[in-house]
């Protein structure tokens, strides 16, 4: 027998095979990573392992695996686990080599086919689901084992991950070094001490994507074909098995919490999880991650030249610092949902741009360069489908907070008791009419019910003429006011942009009234707009014409969030209605207490219009909307031809509209609106002073617009600038948008249940980025 340089050689393990297991076979050398490994071939094609260990090794441990593989030998994994064989005298486990001290152990286990899991790249749902299933088998199948040895000390006691924080020194990137060390010591103090709760017992605890064995079956389709090495195997929590094997299944994944979530799902159907462990999951993930990259820094202080460990720590870095982005609520909630079956990952983001493509009409584009795919909102946040947690600091309509558990309730409970058309009597109807109406100063007391923003403005434009007998309007350069042919034709935003067919005969179009970018600045410029109203009429009026309608949103938006100047509504409304037309006010992004001291932005400009329209924020998401306008004109729209709307006004979106307004009420939004928002403004002016970027800085409330220019003087628009900022802050958490119509101002119109941190950490963020441009 050979002992030296490359001791044992196959030769070696040939022998031993034969004279000790009785088995007559070639032996070829195994990859190893602390054994050295040896692969058997008999002549027909039987296969076994022999291990060889390194020399002076404890055989406590070794004897610890063999004892764990056979307590398995009759379960429902055997044939996913190698078995030891014993030799001809019934031992597991030889001495073997020269003398006491230098001496190895060898031992001989079944082969089992496939190739490790790390080389497949396609892994089904199906798959990881099967994957959670057979680790939580073997976690059953391991119940009721124990063994001295499984309580060893031990680097990989993920219960002990804060004893490798002295390798932390061996990080050499201070960010990444600081990242570990805070969720190690946050694991250390706030997850270790709930760990005591947990079920325990000895679990693989290293089921890594080296570890799994998978092979193809006749499908073509993967399945797990062995679980081996159990060096590492250790009495623990025996969710940590779990933790364990889905944080090194998620390297790499482009969405690694659905992989996660998926594994769990599986692990759950055969071995429930507790709410603590479902709770804990993630940190346990977090855990063993961080417990990787501190052993590797160990391993490449003393080797540094080692590739390979170089190599393996990089996908480990990516998904940590990923996973420092997951919401950790996000991350438990996806968990707690694929333990409660809810959630079905259907398709990713890019399937879903496909089938869009292809089935979807196609001329709308998508916010952002890489589209999100959301899956979840609560109160001013959204989550995407990898559970990333952003700010909506642009979302008008999910006015009171998204999926407001009142709102969410009373249409539940509406849509199961009842959803028919205002033909028939309903107390929601004349509960909701009351109580909007009631918001309205006088003489607008009179309720239409519509389902969206462009029906409730058509309807204005309807009552308009009706009343006037006239279609002649005049309306906001840049305005918008819906995608019917009725208002397309009056908004300049639309017909006058891309593929648009000019503004109709009957609209004619007047500056917006901004003291920043418009024609008219200073204190008279409100006055001074007002006339340019006053021109279009007597335009109209040259044109033997007469006018029917002034329509305009109480505080623009499209148009780049303008605030109109100081007197300009009133003054234009005064002269409208001197030429016998009537004032509509487009309340469809403005209203319900957005502007803070007022319910309806137009009570903020001093004017009251003849006709209000209301939509977006009104139903919280839900699909309503509503014109509401004087006695006089609502009569007059009584012609003989009834105006029927099939969805408008029907119980559940009364209900809904009602649990709106509650909640505006009860949670004093309007009020809450303005002290957010005056924080905001002045953040963004203190902004202002110190980058140049930022032009103006103008709003009310919650309603807000910061202006980009390259240039003071010349107000050159900084567009570009203004996307990439918004792209940046996407980046990092905050979902913003551009608007107006060079396309460079950032708007702001958040839920309203925004609050002063919210808005802190926005500027902090805009602060920083803004930095980059100085
Ligand atoms: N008016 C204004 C001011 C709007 O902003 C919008 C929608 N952006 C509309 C009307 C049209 O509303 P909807 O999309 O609900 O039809």
């Amino acid at each position: 027998m050979t002992v030296g340089g490359t001791f044992p050689t196959p030769a070696d393990a040939e022998s031993l095979a034969r004279e000790h297991w009785g088995l007559v076979c070639r032996a070829e050398p195994l990859a190893g990573e602390v054994d050295r490994n040896f692969l058997l071939v008999s002549e027909n094609g039987d296969r076994w392992v022999l291990k060889v260990s390194r020399e002076n090794t404890d055989p406590t441990g070794l004897e610890y695996q063999i004892e764990t593989m056979r307590f398995l030998e009759n379960s429902p994994v055997a044939h996913l686990v190698q078995r030891p064989l014993p030799t001809a005298d019934g031992r597991f486990l030889l001495p073997f080599g020269p003398g006491e001290s230098g001496r190895c152990w060898v031992r001989a286990l079944s082969f089992l086919g496939g190739s490790p899991l790390v080389d497949l790249r396609d892994r089904p749902p199906a798959f990881l689901i099967a994957i959670g299933q057979a680790l939580a088998r073997l976690d059953l199948s391991l119940h009721g084992f124990d063994h001295p040895a499984a309580h060893r000390d031990h680097p990989w006691n993920i219960e002990r991950t804060d004893d490798l924080l002295r390798f932390a020194s061996h990080i050499p990137d201070p960010a990444r070094r600081e990242l570990v060390e805070r969720h190690v010591e946050r694991f250390r103090d706030d997850a270790v001490p709930r760990l005591a709760e947990l079920e325990r017992g000895v679990i693989h605890n290293d089921a890594n994507d080296h570890n799994l064995l998978v092979q193809r079956n006749a499908h073509g389709e993967p399945a797990l074909a062995g679980i081996i090495d159990f060096g590492d195997s250790r009495f623990t929590v025996t969710v940590a098995e779990l933790a364990i094997s889905a944080a090194y299944l998620m390297l790499d994944r482009e969405h690694p919490l659905t992989t996660a979530a998926l594994v769990t799902s599986g692990y759950n159907s055969v071995r429930p999880l507790s709410t603590d462990e479902q709770a804990l999951l993630f940190d346990l993930i977090k855990a063993r991650l961080c417990a990787s990259l501190l052993m590797s820094a160990r391993g490449l202080h003393e080797e540094p030249e080692n590739e390979y460990l170089q190599i393996s720590a990089a996908p480990v870095w990516r998904l940590l610092e990923r996973m420092a982005m997951i919401d950790p609520d996000e991350a438990t909630r996806a968990f707690e949902e694929a333990c409660a079956g809810s959630r079905t990952p259907v398709r990713s983001a890019e399937e879903i741009l496909d089938v869009r493509r292809t089935h979807f009409g196609f001329n709308l584009s998508v916010s952002y360069s890489k589209p999100l795919k959301i899956v979840r909102g609560e109160g001013q946040y959204l989550f995407d489908d990898a559970g990333r947690r952003y700010l909506d600091l642009v979302n008008n309509v999910c006015h009171v907070g998204h999926c407001h558990p009142q709102v969410v309730a009373a249409a539940q409970r509406q849509m199961a008791e009842l959803n028919t058309n205002t033909r028939y009597l309903h107390d929601n109807l004349a509960e909701y009419v009351l109580r909007l109406a009631g918001t309205f100063p006088n003489p607008l007391e009179v309720c239409f019910f519509t389902n969206s923003g462009t029906e409730a403005n058509d309807l204005a434009l309807r009552l308009a003429r009706t009343r006037t007998g006239s279609k002649e309007i005049i309306v906001l350069d840049h305005a918008y006011h819906g995608h019917s042919p009725s208002l397309v034709e009056i908004s300049p935003y639309k017909c006058e942009g891309p593929g648009g067919q000019g503004l109709a005969g009957h609209a004619h179009k007047v500056p917006m009234p901004d003291t920043y970018r418009g024609p008219h600045r200073g204190l008279d410029a409100g006055i001074r707009y007002a006339g340019e109203v006053g021109a279009a009429i007597a335009d109209i009026a040259d044109g033997g014409k007469k006018l029917g309608a002034f329509m305009a949103e109480s505080l623009i938006g499209c148009g780049g969030q303008v605030i109109p100047a100081p007197g300009f509504l009133a003054a234009a409304a005064e002269a409208v209605r001197s030429a016998g037309g009537v004032v509509i006010a487009d309340e469809v992004q403005v209203g319900f207490g957005r502007v803070g001291t007022h319910l309806w932005a137009f009570e903020s400009q001093n004017v009251v219009p003849d006709i209000v329209t209301l939509g977006k924020p009104i139903g919280n998401g839900h699909p309503m909307a509503a014109v509401v306008t004087t006695r006089e004109i609502a009569a007059s729209f009584v012609t003989g031809m009834e105006y029927f709307n099939t969805f408008g006004g029907n119980p559940v979106s009364c209900a809904v509209g009602l649990a709106v307004l509650d909640v505006i009420e009860t949670q004093g939004l309007q009020q809450h609106a303005l002290e957010v928002g005056t924080h905001m403004l002045d953040g963004l002016r203190e902004l202002q002073a110190r980058h140049c970027l930022i032009g103006d800085v103008r709003g009310l409330g919650l309603f807000i617009g910061v202006e980009l220019v390259r240039d003071h003087q010349s107000l050159e628009p900084a567009d570009t600038e203004a996307s990439r900022i918004i792209d940046e802050m996407k980046s990092r958490g905050f979902l913003l948008s551009t608007d107006g119509p060079l396309h460079n101002v950032l708007k702001i119109k958040p839920p309203m249940v925004l609050t002063a941190a919210d808005a802190d950490q926005t500027l902090e963020a805009l602060d920083e980025i803004l930095g980059a441009f100085d």
